[in-house]
């Protein structure tokens, strides 16, 4: 077969570059490993995660607020097994979903290890060891990422897992010890700290999603500590983990050099992601790679190769399923001569846990450091008529605006429902509104999304109406 356009590997990335192709009249193949399309964020990343998050909340809800609410519940359990049952039903109805958007389509789904036997030769080797080669004029590397381990931590799947186990569980742990303090580790504990478990957070640096603006990591380790008993070790330097049959014992240096020892029924080791391009072939295509394992790309995604791109978590940037979406319809609109632009400044980052947090654009931090003149304002979901309604009282809306044109600069939120609302600041931003323009908005009342507009007026000139 001969192939305008093949994709290998059927994540965001890849599938949604596939789809962006047929759109546009390109011949296409998908190739993927697995006998399910769909990915990391499907199979064992957003989406199982999502749910579970969705399922623990319910039952401490149930277990918590439902009581001040005027909602009586006695003998309250938690079913894990239909609880993993119901993820893994919501994960194959989104894979039946995927299959049907490439029949829809028009794309030819390959089912095996995809690797170049040259730049326009692709081998597909299925689970039996079938070989079949397919031709192609351009093809699109979106092979994505598996997680990344301590190399004197080795991951054993029993009692020292990664996500992937701890999608899976069996048991809601007694104690669960998280090496790590970033978006997958402290959703992964909340899940089971809301199921029960005591959960301890031990990170190398000084606080917990430290990427994202300092405020937000600030509120959000308060909330957990507050809500669901979180403890944290900062400045912990782990050194080792052994498997004690029925437990786990982590053994770490504190910040004053001494050895500590934490002991739990697992360990979810979150320290981060690597790109994934084992079995590729990529060396018989000639393809490069660059920092840290990832395929080196130019502006517009394309490889050292001409005619080979690469997307999603593969390549430089936030590791983040929309940035993978985005990078997929980038590249098969370059490929027909269009001429697409992502702004990577306006891509969101969101943390699912309760509350939720989300952020979009600058830091005050990063604007620091550029030493950029701006205003701040904030609005707390505590002013917020909506949220004592429901009852999610924690966590405020934060606007950065430039100081002299007042256009918004960077959103920063903590709160009920806001990796909803982020939307709401991308618009603005990708428009380059001016808090201004958003604070003269009619938001609908009452609804979450007015601590947006009061957090703008607040950066107008600290005119907010609420508070
Ligand atoms: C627990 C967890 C929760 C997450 N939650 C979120 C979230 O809420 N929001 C968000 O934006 N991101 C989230 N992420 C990150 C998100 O999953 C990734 O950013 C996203 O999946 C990257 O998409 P991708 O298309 O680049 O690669 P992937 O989704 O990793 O897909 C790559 C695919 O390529 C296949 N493949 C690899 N090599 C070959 C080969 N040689 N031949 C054929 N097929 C191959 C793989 O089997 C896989 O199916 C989460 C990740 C994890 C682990």
């Amino acid at each position: 077969m001969k192939y305008d356009v093949t994709v290998i590997g059927s994540g965001p990335g890849g599938y949604v570059a596939a789809i962006r192709c047929a759109q546009l009249g390109l011949k296409t193949a998908i190739i993927e490993k697995y006998n399910v399309l769909g990915g990391t964020c499907l199979n064992v990343g957003c989406i199982p995660s999502k749910a579970l998050l969705d399922s623990s909340e319910h039952f401490h809800n149930a277990a918590h607020a439902f009581k001040d609410h005027g909602i009586e519940l006695e003998n309250l359990q938690v079913n894990l097994q239909q609880m993993i049952q119901r993820k893994a039903g919501v994960v194959k109805s989104n894979n039946d979903g995927i299959a049907y958007l490439m029949k829809k389509n028009k794309i030819d789904t390959y089912y095996g290890l995809g690797s170049f036997v040259s730049k326009n030769t692709i081998k597909v080797t299925d689970a039996e060891g079938k070989e079949q080669q397919i031709e192609t004029d351009k093809t699109i590397i979106a092979t994505g990422s598996k997680p990344t381990s301590l190399p004197f931590l080795p991951v054993d799947k029993q009692r020292i897992i990664t996500s992937t186990e701890a999608l899976t569980l069996t048991e809601v742990p007694k104690n669960m010890i998280i090496i790590g303090g970033g978006v997958i580790g402290l959703e992964l504990g909340s899940v089971y700290a809301r199921l029960g478990s005591k959960v301890q957070v031990v990170e190398y640096m000084d606080s917990i999603i430290p990427t994202m603006d300092r405020a937000l990591g600030k509120e959000l380790q308060r909330i957990l500590k507050k809500t669901l008993g979180f403890e944290f070790f900062f400045n912990h330097k782990v050194t080792g983990a052994t498997n004690e049959g029925e437990t786990v014992k982590v053994t770490a240096e504190n910040p004053k050099g001494e050895a500590v020892t934490f002991e739990g029924d697992y360990v979810l080791v979150s320290v981060g992601r690597k790109p994934y391009t084992e079995g590729l072939g990529l060396e018989n295509a000639g393809v490069q790679l660059g920092d840290r394992g990832m395929i080196a790309v130019n502006d517009h995604l394309e490889t050292n190769v001409p005619g080979i791109y690469a997307i999603g978590d593969v390549v430089r940037g936030a590791m983040l399923a929309h940035k993978a979406e985005e990078e997929g319809v980038l590249v098969a609109e370059q490929i027909v001569g269009q001429k697409p632009h992502i702004n990577y400044n306006l891509i969101p980052g969101v943390v699912y846990t309760w509350p939720e947090v989300a952020s979009v654009g600058f830091s005050e931090e990063q604007l620091k450091e550029q030493g950029r003149a701006y205003k701040s304002g904030s609005f707390p979901f505590k002013a917020s008529g909506r949220a004592k309604a429901s009852g999610d009282t924690d966590g405020f809306v934060k606007v950065l605006a430039d100081k002299e044109t007042d256009e918004i600069i960077g959103v920063h939120m903590i709160g009920p429902r806001i990796a909803d609302l982020i939307a709401e600041a991308v618009t603005a931003m990708e428009f380059r509104a001016s808090a201004e323009d958003v604070a003269r908005m009619s938001h609908a009342h009452p609804t979450y999304a007015e601590a947006m507009k009061e957090a703008c007026l607040a950066a107008t000139e600290n005119r907010a109406l609420h508070i």
